[in-house]
């Protein structure tokens, strides 16, 4: 039976005479597939349901916060009780202290943390804090890595900004984007060059430890070590965003599965469970810099508002649970597997690339390797749009971009996994036609 999208089409339509394109974040109103998206009505565990009645298997999980799938029980009955007491009062709170202890025993290199409502503001202020501290105006990022929409680095960022071919943004001052200096992801040598044509000048190296925004890239053996030995080589702060990879491919971040110690880590996402926080960290004598005690300023009226920070405190426990990220990782890893096989049985196997980290991955429409933004360009938009609709009509959410990664959460079941791969079959038979 055809899926119904009247009610959808309809309530679009009303958002966007009032809404700027009928969404409050570009990448949700499928301009890079083609087509009306769903309107949402609600979600639990892997499912997500939109107003004209259908049920789907969930993959966006949110762009990330939902790791434990939707309106889990603990963080529904965390956030309850929580704005039972007020929602936000200006002063100092002990569950803002928890949830930090709870961060700072988390992820080895943060000794100390500030919290903030989004991803954005968490790398903006990492970026200022690493200016400040340095006394240097230039920062160092990789083409295709998504850091937020603050303007120093909406210069070549991926996903939304990739998906509309707006890789820099009207707005932005020469002077930002001058500041930041580009480099393909996993291109040592590259960031090398950079630090060597301007001594002194580089405040700091911005890096997703595992890129989640062109598609998923992993870095390669020693890229992570080898940005962390450049900095200290040329006295340069090493900035993990983990906004996305914090709390998803392990309990200690990409940095706790790679080894490598960043002077500063963004995070967000997940250590809101899926209400409005961010956070950066880092060593203490980098985080005393901020006011009230150093001079570099950061604020946020709502920051490390109570009900928020129950909810990340209540997912963080979760993950804590034995066994939580192997299981992640068994289920992730049979998705991948299966996915694969549909492809080869659809006669493209060689002609796609997986890539994957844990319970994030993605599927490129091209032989790959990819492993850089380069490498993720070339994937091919038509068959990835008939791949999308053909899983969105079959039951499969997945993000509308091929620059977005597909995200598994705990709540999927080994029924969703089974329907996920047989969707996978359809929906690459109906991509070989453009392959
Ligand atoms: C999502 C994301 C951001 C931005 O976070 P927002 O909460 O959307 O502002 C920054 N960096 C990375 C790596 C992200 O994935």
């Amino acid at each position: 039976m055809a899926r119904r999208t009247e009610k959808s089409e309809t309530a679009f339509a009303h958002a966007s005479k009032v809404l700027v394109g009928g969404v409050n974040s570009p990448v949700r109103a499928f301009a890079a597939v083609g087509g009306t998206p769903p309107v949402i009505a609600k979600a639990k565990g892997s499912q997500i349901t939109d107003i004209d009645g259908n049920t789907y298997v969930d993959y966006v999980c949110g762009y990330g916060p939902a790791i434990l799938g939707h309106a889990s029980e603990p963080v529904v009955t965390a956030i309850n009780k929580a704005v039972r007491n007020g929602t936000t009062y200006g002063a100092p709170t002990e569950i803002e202290t928890k949830l930090a202890s709870a961060v700072v025993a988390a992820i080895e290199s943060i000794d100390q943390v500030r919290f903030v409502s989004s991803g954005t503001e968490a790398v903006m202020s990492a970026v200022r804090l690493a200016r400040g501290v340095t006394g240097r105006d230039k920062i160092i990022k990789c083409i295709g890595c998504y850091h937020g929409h603050a303007d120093s680095f909406l210069v070549a960022a991926g996903s939304g900004a990739a998906t509309l071919g707006t890789p820099s943004s009207p707005g932005v001052p020469a002077g930002a984007a001058a500041a930041t200096l580009l480099v393909e992801y996993n291109d040592l040598a590259g960031v090398q060059a950079i630090l060597e044509e301007n001594p002194t000048e580089v405040a700091a190296v911005l890096v997703e430890p595992i890129a989640g925004n062109m598609g998923v890239v992993l870095p390669g053996p020693g890229y992570l070590q080898g940005l962390r030995d450049l900095c200290d080589t040329h006295d340069t702060l090493l900035i993990f965003d983990e906004v996305i990879t914090g709390f998803r491919v392990g309990y200690g971040g990409a940095q706790g599965l790679y080894g490598v110690r960043p002077d500063l880590t963004t995070l967000g996402k997940i250590i809101g469970g899926c209400m409005p926080v961010g956070a950066f960290g880092g060593r203490a004598d980098i985080m005393q810099n901020l006011a009230p005690i150093g001079d570099v300023y950061q604020a946020g009226t709502l920051s490390g508002n109570p009900a928020a920070m129950a909810a990340g405190l209540a997912t963080l426990a979760e993950l804590r649970e034995e066994g939580f990220y192997e299981r992640l990782e068994a289920v992730s890893g049979e998705i991948a597997a299966g996915m694969q096989a549909a492809a080869t049985d659809a006669g493209i196997g060689s002609k796609v690339c997986f890539n994957r980290a844990g319970a994030m991955m993605c599927c490129f429409f091209t032989p790959g390797p990819v492993t850089d933004f380069a490498s993720a360009s070339v994937s091919n938009p038509k068959a990835h749009a008939a791949y999308f609709h053909a899983m969105l009509d079959a039951g499969v959410y997945l993000a509308p971009s091929q620059f977005e990664a597909m995200l598994v959460s705990a709540a999927h079941t080994d029924a969703d996994v089974e329907f996920t791969i047989q969707a996978a079959g359809r929906a690459f038979a109906a991509a070989a036609e453009f392959m």
